[in-house]
């Protein structure tokens, strides 16, 4: 979003009394004092003041003063220090701003600067009175007028379960744009519901909604971390119900998804685990819980690109919002990268306009936190090659914000705060989106590619950027240990059926879902041949396959068997395949046949021949070269991502469980895809096809 010019009303109560018309501080009568701010401006946003002024030279910081005052500018309370600003606030320091926040919104306030040198006050600025925006919303139209538990007690109570559902089901209701969905239930039957938010209306069907590329903000997964999800809440029935052309351009090329609380259970009792004690920040890839299982199905059916993570920090030295990228170092490269510039490139930046300090999460002397962990959302779904972040907002008001003493006030700073966040959020992927699709696509296709180690816990270091700056002091380092580290990936983990589908006892009340059932969630596909059960990692979540299944698991699911690939190098003549069959690195001259049951999977691999397969378990074809025509007709697992076939393709009859992959691939040749099911897909990244496409393929 590009920020107005402030409209201001400067008015000096010292000089000004009997003034028709506010001087400006450029033209003000007197000179200033050369360590006098001068040129302050107030601009008004939902639930924070920005500030900004010209510097002083030598300033070692700046007191920002706040005074309420009423309609006659008469002070109606006392004035107060209400914010410190320091130099490591923001990436500028010729532009200093500062976000006031924690006031009642809509009332009117008078506010100065000062700089300090050392710790000698200097002379205060003219101030500049302002009334703040009041709650958003028109209160005499329907649907804008629908306010929040919070915003009704004025902060002094948190929107309940209850009144969540009752507010989101009013949205619903009035909102063309909103459709409340059910994930599911927590482990106490409260709904797990999500906002699917788009203009007109939203897109049909979860496949349907991945079409547009969405975005997912997840508000509420400590439940005594309540702050993000009350902003989720104020920003949903904005994005219902504004009539903003930012708005209805920001949800007329994308779906914004919005889970206000997954743990309600851990929210109605104020506590940051869920009602077994499980922090579910430490369960996104395990999914013993059904909050988590529930998010974890959303993000395969609904394939966010780009999410955020709501928490609040107790560090009271840290800066408003820190964030933090996923860093776990099995992360492909671009989505770490895309979701560092969503940090680094635009929120540092924007927040040093709007007066907001985010800044990685530890920043401050925060201690060990922000770590690989592949359980924490922020890892996982990068894992997932989704751009995202953590957002903390800091607990306390801390040193650069005195006056948060009042509960009230704190929380309103926090909620605001978040709100800022997610707004920007929304503009950084609306400028951003091709970018951060072809972030996405180039993971995909590396993941599936299965080259170079595997790392099962250490992160990508986040470099320090020079003092005076939000990043001067990023996290600790979390370098892999050595023994953490496999050099070379197998092709495939093989779980037996007792692994694969015997029950379970790490989940609520002693009861866990299956591997199999949580391999599905996360949307992985699996071969089974007879009693064994194949996991390829020529798929899109290769990072993610062996921190579950691989002995060297920290925190694993069960220690499937490494398989590594059997078929390498040059072969001439044709091949059959029967049984699990693995090439990698090889060139296959000939024609190959998968027989029924038996299964193929490639990386790197060239065939030059006809592949054809009927009834097969499974072909996983990933960074291949198949010169020659690809027939598949009844078989189970299908997935073809980034290969080039110089043929025709023909996908026919095929009846797993799950649908075809078909993704990034260069088709020199027909695409004819008939009777499947479920109909194939492509992840959003799409093929090239030099020939005809029908039917089911028509739009891959
Ligand atoms: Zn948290």
């Amino acid at each position: 979003m590009r920020r107005q010019r402030p409209t201001l009303i400067a008015v000096s109560t010292l000089i000004a009394v009997t003034l028709t018309t506010a001087p400006t501080p450029a033209n003000a009568h007197r000179a200033a004092p050369p360590d006098q701010v001068t040129a302050l401006t107030a601009h008004q946003a939902d639930g924070y003041t920005t500030l900004a002024w010209q510097p002083v030279d030598g300033a070692t910081d700046y007191q920002i003063e706040r005074t309420p005052v009423d309609a006659d500018n008469t002070p109606t309370g006392a004035p107060t220090i209400v914010g410190i600003w320091r130099p490591n606030r923001q990436i500028n320091q010729q532009a200093p701003t500062f976000a006031d926040s924690g006031y009642n919104p809509g009332d009117t306030f008078q506010w100065r600067v000062r700089a300090r040198t050392g710790t000698t006050e200097q002379p205060y600025s003219d101030p500049v009175t302002a009334t703040t925006t009041a709650p958003w919303g028109n209160p005499d139209t329907p649907g804008e007028n629908l306010r929040t538990q919070w915003e009704t007690t004025h902060a002094a109570q948190y929107t309940s379960d209850t009144d969540e559902y009752a507010y989101t089901a009013a949205i619903d209701a009035l909102s063309d744009r909103v459709r409340v969905v059910e994930l599911g239930r927590t482990v106490q039957n409260r709904p797990i519901n999500m906002m699917v938010i788009g203009h007109p209306t939203p897109a049909a069907t979860p496949e349907a909604v991945a079409a547009t590329a969405p975005v997912a903000i997840n508000c509420n997964v400590h439940g005594n971390e309540p702050g993000d999800r009350e902003a989720c809440l104020i920003m949903a029935r904005q994005l219902a119900f504004s009539t903003d052309s930012r708005i209805t351009d920001l949800l007329s090329h994308t779906t914004v998804l919005i889970v206000p609380t997954i743990n309600g259970d851990g929210r109605a009792n104020n506590t940051r685990g869920n009602s077994t004690g499980q922090d579910l920040n430490r369960d996104y890839s395990l999914i013993r819980q059904p909050e988590t299982a529930a998010y974890i199905r959303m993000v395969r059916d609904y394939r966010p690109v780009a999410g955020y993570d709501g928490h609040e920090f107790g560090n009271s030295r840290a800066g408003d919002l820190p964030m933090l990228p996923p860093r776990h170092q099995n992360v492909a490269q671009p989505i770490f990268d895309q979701s560092q510039d969503m940090i680094e490139g635009h929120m540092y930046a924007k927040g040093a306009e709007a007066g907001w300090w985010a800044c990685p999460y530890g920043c401050e002397g925060g201690g060990n936190v922000g770590l690989s962990e592949e359980t924490i959302l922020r890892n996982t779904l990068g894992l997932k090659n989704v751009t995202n972040s953590l957002l903390e907002l800091r607990s306390s008001g801390g040193q650069t914000r005195p006056d948060e003493g009042n509960t009230a006030n704190n929380r309103r700073r926090k909620t605001y705060s978040a709100l800022w966040t997610f707004h920007q959020f929304l503009d950084y992927h609306r400028a951003d989106r091709a970018d951060i699709l072809k972030a996405r696509t180039e993971a995909i296709e590396s993941q599936a590619a299965n080259t170079g180690r595997l790392v099962f816990r250490g992160s990508r270091p986040i470099p320090a950027h020079p003092a005076p700056h939000p990043g001067d002091s990023p996290p600790p380092l979390d370098a892999p240990p050595a023994d953490l580290i496999l050099d070379t990936p197998p092709c495939a983990y093989k779980l037996t059926d007792a692994q694969y589908n015997g029950a379970r006892t790490d989940g609520p009340g002693g009861v866990g879902t299956t591997v199999a059932q949580r391999i599905a969630a996360h949307g992985w596909k699996v071969i089974t041949i007879g009693d064994d059960h194949y996991v390829p990692l020529n798929q899109p979540e290769r990072g993610l396959i062996p921190l579950l299944l691989d002995a060297k698991g920290v925190e694993k699911l069960t220690d499937g068997e490494r398989v590594y690939p059997t078929l390498t190098g040059r072969r001439n003549g044709p091949l059959v395949v029967t049984g699990f069959t693995c090439a990698d690195d090889a060139t296959i001259n000939g024609p190959v046949t998968v027989r029924a049951g038996a299964a193929l999977v490639t990386t790197a691999t060239t065939i030059s021949g006809p592949l054809t397969a009927t009834g097969a378990a499974g072909i996983l074809l990933a960074d291949s070269t198949i010169n020659g025509p690809v027939r598949i007709a009844t078989s189970d697992t299908i997935s073809i991502i980034d290969a080039t076939i110089a043929g025709p393709v023909d996908l026919t009859g095929n009846t797993g469980t799950d649908a075809p992959v078909l993704a990034g691939t260069t088709i020199r040749g027909p695409l004819s895809c008939t009777g499947n099911n479920p109909t194939p897909n492509n992840l959003g990244i799409a093929n090239t096809v030099h020939g005809p496409r029908t039917t089911q393929c028509a739009a891959l």
